[in-house]
């Protein structure tokens, strides 16, 4: 007898794709979009409250992601699942690809999981969902392709370490400091605005996923972009990071093309 998979047929799929309308050279991606959770492992032992943190997923993203396709035309891939069931920014047994702990916060259902159990959630979630964003990679040919990760980040962690994080954007780079470097200044040119160089976190293939894997292997040109999170929790907010990015992303790439990696 076969084991039932692990999504079940009431469950949504891993991805969700919005295709592009128009010819054009970015790809949006978005990690940490979603906070489904497989009907077979409940609420995960988590309460409702501790479902609207950050923890679960990137507050905010998967609106300003939307808006930005919107404007820009292009594709889009959301991750659909919450990051608590398995964070598709982190590579296959990675430390924190499944936490069992998240910002002092016990995940129940992740604790003392089997191999068994690791794996079932990478092959349904993890890997379908890279593999999704390989096709659309692969499906851009020989046309000239960016590729933006959309996340955001919490004001504050808790605990003993945490302070006020001062930037509003942060841009996340490792193979590409070029592009980073432009949009960087792009950003400061609005004026008002702190812009973080790699800051709240450092982009390396160790602790991050989805940059390295896809864009750093293909040699495309690519930015991590990283929203405060109160920046975006509210609809005005949202709206004036979509026009912003939808102005600016055009402009980043006639500036960028034509300079290597
Ligand atoms: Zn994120």
């Amino acid at each position: 007898m076969t084991e039932p998979s692990f999504l079940s047929t009431h469950d949504p799929a891993p991805y969700h794709v919005w295709p592009a309308r128009q010819r054009s050279p970015f790809l949006l991606v978005s990690d940490h979009a979603g906070r489904q959770v497989p009907q077979r492992l409940g609420d995960m032992g988590l309460s409702d409250e501790q479902w609207e943190r950050h923890i679960a997923y990137d507050i905010g993203i998967r609106e300003v992601g939307y808006g930005l396709r919107d404007r820009l035309g292009c594709a889009l891939i959301e991750q659909v699942y919450s990051r608590l069931v398995i964070d598709c920014n982190r590579a296959a047994g990675h430390a924190t690809s499944i936490p069992a702990i998240s910002d002092e916060t016990l995940i129940p259902a992740n604790n003392s999981l089997s191999a068994h159990e690791r794996e079932a959630r990478e092959e349904a979630i993890l890997h379908a969902y890279h593999d999704q964003i390989d096709r659309l990679l692969d499906q851009q040919g020989e046309e000239e392709t960016v590729f933006v990760s959309l996340h955001s980040f919490t004001p504050h962690m808790k605990g003993p370490e945490a302070e006020q994080r001062p930037w509003h954007v942060g841009l996340l780079h490792d193979h590409d400091p070029k592009s980073a470097q432009i949009m960087r200044q792009l950003l400061e040119e609005e004026g008002g605005l702190c812009v973080g160089d790699n800051q709240p976190y450092v982009l390396n293939p160790l602790n991050e996923y989805t940059v390295p894997h896809h864009g750093a292997t293909r040699q495309l040109p690519a930015l991590e972009i990283e929203i405060r999170q109160d920046q975006i929790a509210h609809k005005e907010g949202q709206e004036q990071w979509i026009e912003r990015l939808a102005r600016l992303l055009p402009r980043f790439w006639d500036r960028r093309k034509g300079q290597s990696t």
